[in-house]
């Protein structure tokens, strides 16, 4: 009888994405139409799961809901990068990484969501402490204000690298995404996941609390790409609870401790801005530049209709310039005979 039932869920779903246009995944073509575009909380909450369909690729499954909406998700173990889950991979270490922030390039991009990745805003609320310096010591997350006991949902899809009391952190969950992104959720007062889990955004790894080195319950939420921590306010607005970037521009300088979050929006372009962006702004800087030196000489411009007794030189006197000048304005010589009513330029 559930079979039946789900029988139409499945034949809508398999003409909805029969249906979809064939779409280009390449980071340019999606550039411009998401890159800067804010997301909302894209995970499905509040209703369970009732079955899980395979679809003709092995990495992409339905996943049916009890309320009858379904939702198409990536099958991690199937499509991710398998050395993303498994180089530098330790349940023990903070940082695995035996490398300093210095060996990144300058600048690269990554995808923190697709039409199939999911996020889910860890905690809407006003950052309490920033990252950045605190006191002399380094913070290398932010602090979210979170009433112990209080579900921690994962931001996005990933694999649970470290579920552990890890000293200052107190109850640490670090779950690695398949960009290479990990996120850390830290002084949770029970973990509910273990090393090895896979998770979708909005998964519950555990409840907020104050384990660890922490004066009252909140959530400590770190941001590090191989090791190197930067500020989350980049990535994740958490006083509207949006995604900022679908693809994340990330410059060098954003793991240097003392850059946090900026919010000009402006600065933000610049900061924003590939190099194939800079050339082209450049170019059409200096197009601008040519067509305000052109209106410029434009209107400058000056005209002489030329009447009976005029000769060059009383011209050249009356609007102050020379004969010379004359001559190379209207490409005439000395000697050429001025033809009454004829306009000659001046200036
Ligand atoms: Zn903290």
């Amino acid at each position: 009888m559930k079979k039946l039932l789900l029988l139409p869920f499945i034949f809508c779903g398999f003409l909805a994405f029969a249906q979809e246009p064939a779409e280009d995944h390449t980071a340019d073509s999606l550039r411009h139409a998401f890159g800067r575009q804010q997301v909302q909380n894209t995970a499905i909450r509040g209703s369970q799961y009732a079955d899980t369909l395979d679809t003709g690729n092995p990495a992409v499954k339905v996943v049916l809901y009890d309320n009858g909406t379904y939702r198409y998700v990536k099958d991690l173990k199937a499509s991710a990068d398998s050395t993303i889950f498994t180089e530098f991979w330790d349940t023990r270490a903070v940082n695995p990484y035996k490398e300093s922030p210095d060996a990144l390039p300058d600048r690269f991009s990554l995808w923190i969501v697709d039409s199939l990745d999911t996020y889910c805003c860890p905690y809407q609320t006003t950052v309490r402490s920033k990252f950045g310096y605190r006191h002399g010591r380094r913070h290398q997350g932010v602090d979210l204000p979170y009433p112990k006991g209080t579900p921690v949902q994962v931001a996005f899809d990933g694999k649970v690298r470290i579920s552990d009391y890890v000293g200052g952190y107190g109850n640490l969950v670090v779950v690695r995404h398949a960009n290479g992104l990990e996120t850390f959720y830290g002084h949770l007062s029970e973990r509910k996941v273990s090393s090895g889990d896979w998770v979708s955004a909005g998964d519950i790894i555990g409840l907020g609390g104050s384990t660890g080195r922490s004066t009252g319950p909140h959530l400590h939420f770190e941001t590090r790409y191989r090791g190197a921590a930067f500020d989350p306010s980049w990535l994740i607005d958490f006083e509207t609870g949006t995604l900022r970037h679908r693809l994340f521009k990330i410059r060098s300088w954003y793991f240097n401790p003392n850059q946090r979050y900026v919010q000009d929006v402006d600065d933000e372009d610049e900061i924003f801005r590939t190099d194939e962006e800079d050339r082209i702004a450049a170019e059409e800087q200096a197009k601008k530049e040519a067509e305000a030196r052109a209106k410029a000489e434009a209107a400058a411009m000056k005209y002489h209709t030329i009447r009976s007794g005029d000769t060059l030189s009383g011209i050249a006197k009356k609007y102050h310039t020379t004969v010379r000048r004359l001559c190379e304005l209207n490409g005439i010589k000395e000697s050429t005979v001025l033809r009454v009513g004829k306009r000659l330029r001046v200036k």
